[in-house]
């Protein structure tokens, strides 16, 4: 077992550090003004707390004979948890067994070519491998592992990649090290997902460096002028702090508010709209395009729902609320044994005939359960309520082995409050 002290979330963030720079930069759909919004929430602590336990097992790796895996360095954890440990475990380790150098948690910056300082950040894992067949040919690989559930940019474009890349590759120039190739990679496994980009680094440095540093400056520009024209609203707003101040935000949002109504109201006012043949064939298209991504629509929501604490809201122009809060169903239960249940019921005090009464064709086990606990409540020799008679009924069925779950646990986003508030007409 090891113990996690590195404390990841008093780290030092530069304003504009390298993870803030796929949301700055408008060729990433960012915006130049865009400043992060610090993320208290349970995802970010969930984030944070994760990291510092892939970290602490590196670290405990690195200092050991290397024989065992790196899993054998990560905490129990529960299930979920673990599956995730399994995922960045598995990812890594053919990394590290290869490597000769391994800089996890190191503090990188990028400075301009007079030495001063651009940006500054911390690196999750940087490596040193060497080529299969030319032991001299070596590559840089930069890593960073992602705990939440959005997907990030590709790294081939990734600017957080290239910018921990880029410090690196300053650090080690420093020390005289040159490698050949560059390659940087997201490890998200709540995603199952690791994917990586490899550069020359004749074709990386000198290119990506100058690209970080030019958006620094151009960002630092648009902070302290903030001129409409300067500004990108867009996707990056959702994770902005200026939400609510900035005017290029605002004149958008209450373009896009005044066009579409928000979602959820579009739907019902525009039916009255469909007054041509154009439009109902419009209307039929969209309607087709919802059918065919539904599915994907509600993956995605329930992932937002999942990253930031899970709930979503949104409140239409109208002062209808729309709330949504994921759930999860459970597998369905399923009797495997009739018999049995008539005799563990039996035991219970519940006769025979009020299983025979309930049982048709199928086993509706809610109803036979229902059924059952007001006779256990009534005949129990402690006072108890029908719900506790009922849960106790279930989980010896469960427990004797005479009721399986089938299936998976399925989450869902569920409404739930819908508060309109009648807007006063002066
Ligand atoms: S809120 Fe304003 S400054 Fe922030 S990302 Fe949106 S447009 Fe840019």
């Amino acid at each position: 077992m090891i113990t996690v002290s590195p404390d990841h979330s008093s780290r030092a963030h530069h304003p504009l550090g390298p993870s803030t720079l796929n949301y700055v930069d408008p060729q990433m759909g960012g915006c130049l003004g865009f400043r992060n919004r610090e993320g208290d929430n349970e995802a970010a602590a969930e984030g944070t707390t994760n990291h510092e336990i892939v970290d602490a097992a590196i670290t405990a790796w690195k200092a050991s004979d290397r024989s065992k895996p790196l899993l054998d360095f990560f905490p129990e954890a529960d299930e979920d948890t673990r599956r995730w440990h399994e995922f960045v475990a598995a990812s890594i380790q053919p990394y590290l067994d290869k490597a000769t150098a391994i800089y996890n948690e190191v503090r990188i910056q990028i400075t301009t070519e007079d030495g001063k300082p651009v940006t500054f950040g911390t690196t999750d894992l940087g490596l040193l491998i060497p080529d299969d067949e030319f032991e001299k040919r070596v590559t840089l690989v930069v890593l960073d592992f992602k705990f939440g559930y959005l997907d990030v940019p590709e790294p081939e474009h990734n600017r957080q990649g290239w910018a921990y890349a880029c410090g690196l590759l300053e650090m080690l120039g420093a020390e005289g090290i040159v490698p050949d190739y560059v390659e940087t990679g997201f490890v998200q496994p709540k995603r199952e997902s690791f994917r990586t980009h490899k550069w020359r680094v004749e074709q990386f440095w000198g290119e990506k460096d100058a690209a970080i540093r030019n958006l620094i400056q151009a960002a630092t520009f648009t902070r302290a002028n903030m001129a409409d024209s300067l500004l990108n609203p867009g996707a990056a707003c959702d994770y902005c702090e200026l939400v609510g101040k900035c005017p290029a935000h605002a004149r958008i949002h209450a373009l896009a508010a005044r066009k579409s109504m928000q979602l959820p109201e579009a739907l019902a006012l525009n039916v009255d709209a469909i007054d041509t043949p154009e439009k109902a064939a419009a209307a039929m298209a969209w309607l087709g395009f919802v059918d065919s991504c539904a599915d994907k629509i509600k993956a995605k929501c329930r992932d937002v729902a999942e990253e930031w604490g899970g709930s979503v809201q949104v409140s239409a122009p109208d002062g209808t609320e729309y709330v949504y809060e994921l759930k999860r169903r459970q597998p369905s239960r399923v009797a495997t044994d009739v018999e049995g249940i008539k005799a563990a019921l039996g035991d219970m005090g519940v006769p025979p005939e009020t299983v025979d009464g309930v049982l048709k064709v199928s086993i509706p086990l809610a109803k036979l359960e229902n059924e059952a606990a007001g006779i256990f409540a009534e005949n129990a020799e402690e006072k108890m309520t029908k719900k506790a008679a009922k849960e106790k009924i279930s989980s010896t069925l469960e427990a004797l082995g005479l009721v399986e779950r089938q299936g998976d646990v399925t989450p869902y986003l569920k409404r739930k409050q819908i508060k309109k508030q009648i807007k006063e007409e002066n």
